[in-house]
């Protein structure tokens, strides 16, 4: 009897490989922690936690390593001293009670141009050159660290994962699809971003964020950086949006409301322990200035996405954009077996690409974009079940609810073999953070041994649903199941 491993790869038939990109991303389960409220500074306390601090570590340091392969790391030896040392004032000045001992912090610069900055759990942080170079001083690029930091030393992400119990459910800067998986050895978070370069999540719910933005408030005070500068470099971060267009940072730490008012607030019941500033903040400046532009998200992604030779696709815009040209889906199909498990035929002309272990994204080109894909079909694997089809697959959607506010179901669930078994196929519909345009959502699902859920997403936008619905039901009737 063969044991299904429920790791699905892009590795199929196709021999153009796909690079793997990781996300994580947690559940954006609400959080029902009541502040504690006195007279003075905030206090905190750690939520429930079914992980162990060393799965934290391991969890981290798996997801840092992904991002270091997929993501362009700047490795100029003096920005990245110097956010090393920021760092390591900051680690120092954590309360005892939150500095967990196997926590190992360390910081690397992506040279990505869009702000952004994130922590994964256990301690390893990037922050994009983007979030520098829109820095004001020292002190505001350290409010950013204090806030990562405050998010790993109250081990938001295992945490937010123990609410998600048996499914954790996240998902991309809006985009609909993080289906995510936890019950993988170590426990770990995986998240499906469809097209995870550059555009890493851990999206947290608001008394995350509030958490996070008050205990950076202290950290930094005990650190000697003026915790006001945190709030300014907030408005500073919204202040660069422009457009429609949320940096990324502000996507994945939502404004918990009142953001700069409770800072303020926090920031007046603290003493700001001497003064850390380096004095190096107006070189680095410099250093980055006189180095070639910052990639974008984009461009990262064309890096390893672009094929010799293929001239499709082809925008150069970044953030939400109308619609590119995609070329409809092929007639011809491509049959991959994304794992040992499972095989599924695509159209020909869509490639593969994976965020995590549990999830490939098949989209053709330009139906990817750094806010998630338009067109295309995501398969993965949710672990852990009820063994109730009907109730896993709608607490998949609910997550994905929480995440995607516009998401509108159409219909209820219809009955449809996939694979040969029972599923279910529901309908709804979307407003695409990465076009800004209806899109039309539809989510397979049948059950796996051991109460694991296959699903099926196929995506495309409202305009071309007609012509989509038909594909994506090919696509299913395509699967091939033999985990039993
Ligand atoms: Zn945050």
């Amino acid at each position: 009897m063969t044991q299904p491993t429920f790791r699905l790869t892009p590795r199929g038939v196709s021999t153009s490989g796909a690079r793997l990109s990781a996300v994580i991303a947690t559940t954006i389960a609400s959080v029902a922690l009541a502040p504690i409220l006195v007279p003075a500074q905030t206090r905190f306390t750690l939520d429930r936690n079914k992980y162990t601090l060393e799965q934290d570590v391991k969890v981290g340091q798996e997801a840092a390593a992904e991002v270091s392969k997929e993501l362009p790391l700047l490795n100029d030896a003096r920005t990245e001293q110097w956010v090393e040392e920021v760092g390591r004032e900051l680690v120092a000045a954590i309360p005892a009670e939150f500095s967990h001992p196997p926590f190992r912090y360390t910081f690397d610069v992506i040279n990505q141009k869009e702000i952004n900055a994130f922590a994964l759990p256990g301690g390893p942080m990037f922050l994009n050159r983007g979030m520098i170079e829109a820095g004001m001083s020292e002190a505001e690029v350290a409010g950013v660290m204090g806030h990562e930091i405050a998010h790993v030393a109250l081990r938001h992400g295992t945490a937010q994962a123990t609410k998600g119990e048996r499914f954790q459910l996240g998902a991309l800067a809006g985009q609909v699809l993080g289906a995510v998986i936890g019950g993988t050895a170590g426990g770990i978070i995986a998240q499906g971003s469809q097209f995870g370069l550059g555009t890493y999540f851990m999206k947290f719910g608001r008394e995350y964020e509030r958490q996070a933005d008050l205990l950076g408030a202290q950290i930094l005070a005990r650190a000697g950086y003026d915790p006001r500068q945190m709030a300014n470099m907030f408005k500073t971060i919204e202040s660069e949006s422009g457009g429609s267009r949320q940096p990324e940072w502000m996507s994945s730490h939502p404004n918990p409301g009142n953001r700069y008012d409770a800072i303020l607030r926090e920031a007046a019941m603290l003493k700001v322990q001497g003064n850390a500033d380096s004095g190096d903040f107006s070189g680095i400046k410099a250093r980055l200035a006189g180095m070639s532009p910052a990639l974008t998200a984009e461009q990262i992604a064309k890096g390893t996405a672009s094929k010799p030779g293929n001239t499709s696709g082809g925008t150069t815009s970044g953030g939400t954009r109308p619609a590119v040209r995609v070329e409809p889906p092929s007639s011809q199909g491509r049959t991959y077996r994304p794992a040992n498990f499972l095989t599924i035929t695509v159209p020909a002309n869509w490639q593969p690409s994976s965020a995590s272990d549990n999830v490939v994204t098949y989209a053709p080109a330009g139906g990817m974009g750094e806010n998630g894909f338009t067109h295309g079909v995501q398969v993965g694997v949710l672990q852990n079940g009820t063994g109730d089809l009907q109730r896993d697959t709608e607490q998949m959607i609910q997550g994905f609810a929480r995440s995607n506010p516009r998401l509108q179901r159409q219909d209820g669930y219809r009955r449809e073999t996939l694979g040969g078994r029972t599923g279910l196929t529901t309908v709804l519909s979307n407003v695409s953070d990465a076009t800004g345009e209806a899109e039309s959502v539809t989510v397979s699902t049948t059950q796996l041994r051991g109460n694991s859920v296959l699903f099926v997403i196929g995506v495309a936008p409202q305009r071309e649903a007609s012509t989509y619905t038909n594909t994506f039901r090919r696509v299913r009737q395509t699967l091939q199941i033999s985990d039993r």
